[in-house]
């Protein structure tokens, strides 16, 4: 459950502006469907790389603001997030390379956005055309008494015979660029590094199409680290599909 008691009031390091933030007590990370590019479809926790952007202009990180107070309330307002129109500029100015990381995941999700659009718009017709099918083959029979004595009439549910396909995932020379900086970068951190998520590596490479660098890097998650996302992404890479995919947990 995500539960949030007051405020924190923030300074950002760059000119010591300051704002306020919710004080959060737990946060919940659940949400309705989760992409392997790491995208949460309605979920209870913003999505994001924690990339604000102070009221001087200057692009930050929300972790490098510092809490100087904390109240009940505030009517300091909240720092910016970077709005996507804005995300290459900030990818061009960066002064150091965990912002110009954080800018490139988000615009690397950004991008996909309208993939993303056609997935759900394909998924959508595949599935109203597989339960208007199932229909057919499994009628309501039930007469006036079985309506009476509240039998249920047929439920649909998807099957493992039933058609799934996905629009074809074909990346622009854009969403290459800067999955290519990206991947680039992510593989020099070190192993140990905090930065270094080989999860989010495999999936980029992948994306890319560039398998043997994917499985490489998927091969580094230790077993016991490895959950629903890691584990779908190793499949895919094995059926050498680059397409972005939905899941539910
Ligand atoms: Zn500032």
């Amino acid at each position: 459950m995500t539960m949030i008691i007051g405020v924190r009031i923030m300074a950002a390091p760059c000119c010591g502006a300051r704002f306020s933030a919710p004080r959060y007590l737990s946060m919940n990370f659940m949400a309705f469907a989760y992409w392997t590019d790491g995208w949460r479809d309605q979920s209870l926790m913003p999505n994001g790389e924690g990339l604000r952007q102070c009221s001087c202009g200057k692009f930050t990180l929300f972790k490098e603001l510092v809490e100087i107070d904390t109240a009940e309330s505030s009517d300091l307002p909240y720092i910016n997030r970077v709005p996507s129109e804005l995300l290459p500029v900030c990818i061009a100015t960066a002064d150091n390379e965990e912002i110009e990381v954080a800018a490139r995941l988000e615009y690397w999700r950004e991008l996909n956005h309208a993939y993303r659009e056609r997935y759900r718009t394909h998924r959508d017709a595949e599935e109203a055309a597989n339960k208007a099918i199932w229909e057919v083959q499994n009628p309501d029979t039930r007469i006036w008494w079985d309506k009476l004595r509240g039998r249920e009439a047929p439920t649909y549910i998807r099957t493992e015979s039933m058609p799934f396909t996905v629009p074809d995932f074909e990346p622009s020379s854009k969403q290459l660029e800067n999955m290519g900086r990206l991947s680039e970068i992510l593989s020099n951190y070190h192993l140990s590094s905090p930065f270094r998520s080989n999860t989010t590596l495999a999936e980029l490479f992948r994306e890319q199409g560039r398998f043997f660098e994917a499985q490489e890097a998927i091969s580094k998650i230790q077993k016991q680290d490895a959950g629903v996302t890691s584990k779908l992404i190793a499949e895919l890479i094995n059926e050498k599909k680059s397409t972005l995919i939905r899941y539910r947990m």
